[in-house]
């Protein structure tokens, strides 16, 4: 196709109108710095009219990194004996989300491995408790996972929101991201049954994942398009060290700008972060991602002592900060922008 006709498809995306598997494939293949650029102009121009030029924060805590999965991609994966494991007490937990609050923030994001010494029980005192002290929070769950009971009783006890990337929506990609304890199949089950139990639910991708495709990532749209996700969470994909994939090449910046774009324009209110790992692998990378449409940043609230050891991917930034030091340097990067990080729960608007 030529840029014509891709930016055709562009439009006619931004109107609402479906697109075929095929003209995924098509604009996705096509991306060139033209077609970027006016994806880019329109998903600004969407997010602009629903979100204004408000950023919302969410208080990222990572408060454990054992985990029981194996994901070739991930630093924390069992195997890897080079991972300093630690794991946060409830009490830690609480005193990151007071300190968060503090400093404005009205979401809360706890993210862990998958990690049993979280029962059910325990997580649900945790949330139980951060709902009755900071009532005007909403609190978001990444820990993977779990039954359709222990989703239920986590959503009972007050998490509003839980994030689950599905990671690929090709089951045989899926398949050679993940060793075979793992099933796509569960891992759709398991948003679907999020979906069900009433939460917010986000799903995602990390972007350059070794043997994805144009093909793939049109099944990832296609994806996203029929579970209708309140967020989506996409990262350019990072080689560690520690991992079956340290060899394999980092995704690519502009193909993460340029499917923030398409996202927006897929699904105009989406809560769309400019995600850490994008601000990792180029230091403007946070800004570049609101520039093409996304509308979320989510600071780190975890205490310094243990930052270093939630590593996912190398090079990680942001690992020696303090919160306020996160918080304001976020501030400080939208305003350069023209952008303004806001303090309230950042639910999704209606479009
Ligand atoms: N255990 C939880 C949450 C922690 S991982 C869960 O499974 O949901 C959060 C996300 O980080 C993963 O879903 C994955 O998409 C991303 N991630 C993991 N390793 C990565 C890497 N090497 N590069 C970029 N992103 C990575």
């Amino acid at each position: 196709m030529n840029e014509t006709q891709l930016t055709k498809l562009i439009d006619e995306l931004e109107a609402g109108h479906t697109l075929t598997e095929t003209q995924w494939i098509r604009l996705i293949e096509g991306q060139t710095e033209d077609v970027q650029a006016y994806a880019a102009s329109k998903a600004v121009a969407v997010r602009e009219r629903i979100y204004g030029r408000a950023v919302y924060t969410r208080g990222l805590i990572e408060f454990s990194n054992y985990c029981r999965n194996d994901c070739y991609y991930c630093g924390i994966r069992l195997s890897n004996r080079g991972a300093e494991r630690y794991r946060l007490s409830e009490d830690e937990i609480l005193d990151c989300a007071a300190s968060g609050y503090e400093l404005g923030f009205r979401t809360f994001v706890l993210q862990s491995g998958e990690d049993m010494y979280f029962t059910d029980d325990r997580m649900e005192h945790i949330i139980r408790r951060i709902k009755e002290d900071f009532n005007d929070c909403a609190v978001t769950l990444s820990i993977g996972e779990r039954s359709r009971e222990s989703y239920l009783r986590f959503r009972e006890a007050g998490a509003d929101r839980y994030l689950l990337r599905h990671e690929t929506a090709d089951e045989s990609h899926y398949g050679t991201l993940h060793p075979k304890e793992m099933s796509y199949e569960h891992r759709m089950y398991c948003l679907k049954t999020l979906k069900e139990t009433g939460y917010q639910v986000g799903c995602g991708f990390m972007v350059g994942s070794p043997g994805q495709s144009a093909a793939t990532l049109a099944k990832d749209m296609k994806f996203i398009e029929e579970l209708q996700p309140d967020m989506v969470g996409i990262g350019p994909f990072i080689p560690h060290h520690g991992t079956p994939f340290s060899g394999e090449p980092q995704g690519s910046v502009s193909q993460t700008l340029y499917l923030l774009s398409l996202l927006r324009l897929l699904k105009p209110n989406l809560l769309l972060p400019a995600t850490t790992a994008l601000g990792t692998i180029d230091p403007r990378g946070r800004e570049k991602g609101i520039l093409s449409g996304a509308n979320v940043v989510m600071p780190n609230l975890s205490p310094t002592t243990v930052r270093k050891k939630y590593e996912l991917y190398d090079n990680k930034i942001c690992t020696g900060d303090e919160a306020a030091e996160c918080r304001g340097c976020l501030e400080m990067r939208m305003k350069s922008i023209g952008y303004f990080t806001v303090t309230d729960r950042g639910d999704p608007k209606k479009e």
